[in-house]
C-alpha cells in the first residue's frame, strides 16, 4: 500500500475519517482474541458507495481489506493479519425500518446488536440471540459469525434471522441478495451464503432481519450438583422430557469461585451449577418451572432455587455473563485466554465431554474455567495461563488439540458460535476436511485476489500460538 492509496481513500471518505496514527493502527489490531497485527490505514465508511469505491480500489491495487464491526471476535477474525485496510463499519449505524406487522427490520451492519434490541422494545419484539457481547458486537459481526447465546435453544441463531442482505463484493459490485418476506424459495439462499463468512467473501452493509415477539413472563431455576457431569445429565434429560427451556447455562467450580468473588454474583460455592430458563405466557412458564425443579432433584441437585423476580434474574444473568472478564482476574498472573472456547456437542453427549475435558486439563497442567449454553450443547473453556510463559503456551496448545480430537469424536464442532478466524482454523480443517476445497473454491471465485480477510479460516496454516497479542519470546508477533 503506497501513498497514492492512502491519498485515495481519503478522497472516497474524507480525511476525518481515516487514520494512519500508530497508536489507532494498533488499536484496531486487536479483537478479544490472543491475536494481534496492526492494519496500515483504518477507514470509517459511512454509506455503501465509500464501500464499494474502497473495495475497488484495494481490489485493482490487491490490498487487503477487513470489515470490522465491534471487534468482539474471540477467535482472531477481526485481526487484520496481512495488514491492509480496516474497515470500521461502526458509523453505517442507522435502524432504518421496523415493520413489526411484516415481522422484520432492516439495519445497517454497524447498528449494536443492545441498541437495535433497545429500539424493538416498546414494539414488545426482539430478536432474541441475546450474545453476551451484545453491548458491543453489531449486526454485520454477528451475522459474518453466525452468532448466537444462551437462548439459541428456544431461539436459533443468526442465521435464522436474516431474511435479506446487501453485500460489496471484493471486485465493489453491490448485491442484494434474499428478500424481505419470511418465506422464499427463489433459487439459491446466497443470503445463507454469507452467515459465518467471517468478512472473507463480501462485506455486509444493510440486512433485512426478521423480528419475533418477547415472551411475556420468565423464570429461573438455579440448580447445584456434586460433579459437572451430574450437571450435563440434567441438561439432557430436561431436553428428553421433552421441555425446550428458553436457556441452561452450565458452570463449574472454577467459574463460579471467579464470578463470586470479582462480581459477588452470589452463587452458592459448589461443584457446578445449572441456571436453567423458561419462558413464555405465565401459566406455561410456572408449569415448565415445576417440571424443571422436579426434574434438577430426580438427577440428585443438592439445592434448587426458583426466581421470578426480574432482579434476581438479572444478578444471576450478570454472574453468568461476568465469567470471563472474572477468570481473567482470578490469579495474579494469570490471564484468561479464548483458546478452545466454544465448542458444540450433541446434548446428550455434554456429561462425556465435560468429563474428558476436566481430564485433559489435569493431564496437561492447566487451569481450565468450563461454562456454556448447554442447552443446545455449546460448552466454552476458558484457560488461566501466564501469557509470557512459553511452556504455559505449550501446555494449553496439547490441551486444545487434545479437547478438540475429544469433541469431534464425540460427534461435535469445534465453534458453535465465535467463529474460526485463527484459533480454531486448523482445527476446523480437522473437523470437515470434506467441505475445505468447496470452501476454498467459493472464496476464489467471490474473491480472486484474496483481498478479503485473508489467511484466516481455510486458509491458516500451522500452530495457533502465533500473531500473539503478548510479549512471549519464543512466539512470532
Ligand atoms: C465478553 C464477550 C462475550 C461474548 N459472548 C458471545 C455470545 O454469547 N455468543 C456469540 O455468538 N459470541 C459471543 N462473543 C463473540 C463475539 O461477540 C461475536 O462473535 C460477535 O458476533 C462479533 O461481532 P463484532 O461486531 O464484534 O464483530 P468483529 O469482532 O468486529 O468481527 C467478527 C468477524 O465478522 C466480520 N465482520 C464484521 N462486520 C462485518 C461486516 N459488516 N461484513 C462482513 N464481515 C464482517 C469480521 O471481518 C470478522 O471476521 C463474545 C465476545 C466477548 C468479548
Amino acid at each position: 500500500m503506497d501513498k497514492s492509496d492512502i491519498e485515495a481513500i481519503k478522497g472516497i471518505v474524507g480525511e476525518r475519517r481515516c487514520s494512519t496514527r500508530v497508536a489507532e493502527l494498533y488499536s484496531y489490531g486487536f479483537d478479544a482474541s490472543i491475536h494481534h497485527r496492526s492494519p496500515e490505514i483504518v477507514v470509517q465508511p459511512s454509506c455503501t458507495d465509500h464501500v464499494s469505491q474502497i473495495l475497488r480500489l484495494a481490489n485493482a491495487k490487491r490490498i487487503p481489506v477487513l470489515a470490522r464491526g465491534g471487534g468482539t471476535g474471540l477467535c482472531g477474525s477481526a485481526v487484520p493479519l496481512e495488514g491492509g485496510i480496516v474497515l470500521d463499519m461502526t458509523r453505517m449505524n442507522s435502524i432504518k425500518e421496523i415493520r413489526v406487522e411484516d415481522l422484520y427490520c432492516v439495519v445497517q451492519a454497524g447498528v449494536i446488536y443492545d441498541k437495535l434490541m433497545e429500539a424493538l422494545a416498546p414494539f414488545k419484539f426482539s430478536i432474541p440471540t441475546a450474545p453476551g457481547s451484545g453491548e458491543a458486537c453489531t449486526m454485520g459481526g454477528m451475522i459474518a459469525t453466525n452468532a448466537s447465546g444462551m437462548r439459541a435453544i428456544k431461539y436459533g441463531a443468526m442465521r435464522d434471522y436474516v431474511l435479506g442482505l446487501e453485500v460489496v463484493l471484493a471486485s465493489g459490485e453491490v448485491i442484494h441478495v434474499g428478500t424481505r418476506t419470511l418465506k422464499n424459495s427463489s433459487g439459491y439462499q446466497l443470503e445463507r451464503l454469507f452467515v459465518g463468512s467471517e468478512g472473507t467473501l463480501g462485506v455486509i452493509t444493510e440486512a433485512t432481519l426478521r423480528i419475533v415477539p418477547k415472551a411475556k413472563k420468565a423464570a429461573m431455576i438455579l440448580a447445584a450438583f456434586d460433579t459437572l457431569e451430574l450437571a450435563g445429565k440434567c441438561v439432557s434429560r430436561i431436553i428428553a422430557k421433552p421441555l425446550i427451556p428458553s436457556a441452561i447455562e452450565l458452570m463449574d467450580s472454577t467459574c463460579i469461585k471467579a464470578v463470586n468473588k470479582t462480581v459477588r454474583a452470589g452463587f452458592p460455592d459448589v461443584e457446578a451449577l445449572c441456571m436453567i430458563e423458561v419462558d413464555g405466557e405465565p401459566e406455561t412458564v410456572e408449569k415448565e418451572a415445576a417440571m424443571v425443579q422436579q426434574i434438577c432433584r430426580e438427577v440428585g441437585a443438592t439445592g434448587v432455587e426458583l426466581s421470578s423476580d426480574p432482579k434476581q434474574m438479572a444478578k444471576w444473568t450478570y454472574g453468568r455473563k461476568s465469567i470471563m472478564s472474572s477468570l481473567s482476574r482470578f490469579g495474579a498472573g494469570f490471564v484468561s485466554v479464548s483458546l478452545a472456547d466454544d465448542m458444540a456437542v450433541p446434548i446428550s453427549k455434554i456429561p462425556e465431554a465435560v468429563v474428558a475435558f476436566q481430564a485433559i486439563a489435569k493431564d496437561n497442567g492447566v487451569i481450565v474455567g468450563t461454562y456454556g449454553h448447554a442447552a443446545d450443547g455449546n460448552l466454552h473453556t476458558k484457560m488461566l495461563l501466564d501469557p509470557t510463559s512459553e511452556d504455559h503456551w505449550q501446555r494449553g496448545e496439547k490441551a486444545v488439540g487434545e479437547i478438540f480430537d475429544a469433541v469431534i469424536s464425540l460427534g461435535g464442532t469445534v465453534t458453535g458460535e465465535h467463529g474460526v478466524g485463527i484459533s480454531k482454523a486448523p482445527y476446523m480443517r480437522k473437523e470437515r476436511p470434506e467441505a475445505l476445497e468447496t470452501m476454498r473454491s467459493l472464496k476464489r471465485a467471490m474473491d480472486p485476489n484474496n483481498i478479503l480477510n485473508p489467511g484466516k479460516m481455510m486458509d491458516w496454516e500451522g500452530s495457533i500460538i502465533r500473531k500473539l497479542r503478548y510479549p512471549c519470546e519464543k512466539y512470532e508477533r
